[in-house]
């Protein structure tokens, strides 16, 4: 289970966020920081440090934060759009809560670096 991290305070509204979506599961909401010119974040509730913590128990959980995600790119007629999950430090994860990043309105490159 997650320590408290800044994505528990934004679930229990210590902490303000722009929301797109919130049911009893997830939470969606605009990255602070956004690397493009759509960038939003769905997270679950429970509190998942990353994928890498996630169980089977979690496959329910991990398939509908996924399609919360595409629910919300799709009401802003995105037709392409990048996922990301950065898991453990080295990927790039700053916030130890998992969260899925869309990213949209730009070309995208690849590799990502
Ligand atoms: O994958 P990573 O852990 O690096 O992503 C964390 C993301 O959380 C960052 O994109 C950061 O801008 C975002 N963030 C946010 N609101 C906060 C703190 C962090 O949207 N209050």
């Amino acid at each position: 289970m997650a320590e408290t991290t800044i994505f528990s305070k934004i679930i229990n509204g210590e902490i303000p966020c722009e929301k797109l979506h919130e049911d009893e599961l997830c939470l969606a909401f605009n990255d602070i920081a956004s690397q493009a010119p759509v960038h939003f974040l769905v997270i679950p509730k429970k509190p998942l440090v990353s994928l890498c913590e996630c169980l089977e128990e979690d496959r329910d959980l991990l398939g509908h934060l996924l399609l919360i995600g595409k629910n919300i790119a799709k009401s802003k007629q995105l037709k392409n759009w990048r996922t990301v999950i950065n898991t453990g430090e080295e990927s790039g994860q700053t916030v130890f809560h998992l969260h899925i990043h869309f990213l949209a309105g730009r070309k995208m490159s690849w590799p990502p670096g």
